[in-house]
């Protein structure tokens, strides 16, 4: 794909789902949920989460964000619907990898589908926790942390997501 197609594939999907953001609220009889701050940009999200039979019966976000923050949130949600647990954590650490340049999603194997849109993030080094946070986010409701925050993310290149 040539670059002005994926930049341009880029912005229509920012665009999109900062228009109408998927399973945007607070999702009634969640069993799961944090909550994720990136001070860096302002952006705050709640997600909810339902699992069933370890897999992700339902997941709602809502928050203030930017519209990339947003934008991957919303697509996200729909992406991450019917995974299972296992799943989605591989997506997490899928993105992180491709969002932080550690993933050549061109040539090494992965599952990220249409979320390879936002490879370009890692050319845009303020932008790459904003892309990050609503994965951040889920691996925390993943694994009962109330909260999460990029905060302590000196070097995103180098954070660790921690013991899943
Ligand atoms: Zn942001």
């Amino acid at each position: 794909m040539q670059m002005t197609d994926s930049k341009q594939l880029y912005q229509e999907v920012i665009l999109d789902h900062n228009r109408k953001p998927r399973n945007w609220g607070v999702l009634e009889g969640a069993t799961h949920k944090a909550e994720g701050h990136n001070p860096l940009c302002g952006d705050h999200l709640k997600l909810t989460l339902r699992l069933d039979k370890n897999s992700v019966d339902a997941i709602n976000v809502e928050g203030e964000s930017c519209a990339i923050c947003k934008a991957s949130a919303s697509m996200m949600t729909t992406v991450v619907k019917g995974k299972t647990r296992g799943d989605a954590e591989q997506l997490v650490q899928e993105f992180r990898d491709m969002a932080t340049g550690k993933l050549d999603h061109e040539h090494q194997p992965h599952h990220l589908g249409r979320l390879t849109v936002f490879a370009g993030v890692r050319d845009l080094p303020t932008r790459v926790k904003c892309a990050i946070l609503p994965w951040h986010t889920l691996h925390a409701a993943l694994n009962a942390q109330e909260s999460t925050t990029t905060e302590a993310d000196a070097d995103p290149m180098h954070t660790p997501l921690g013991n899943a």
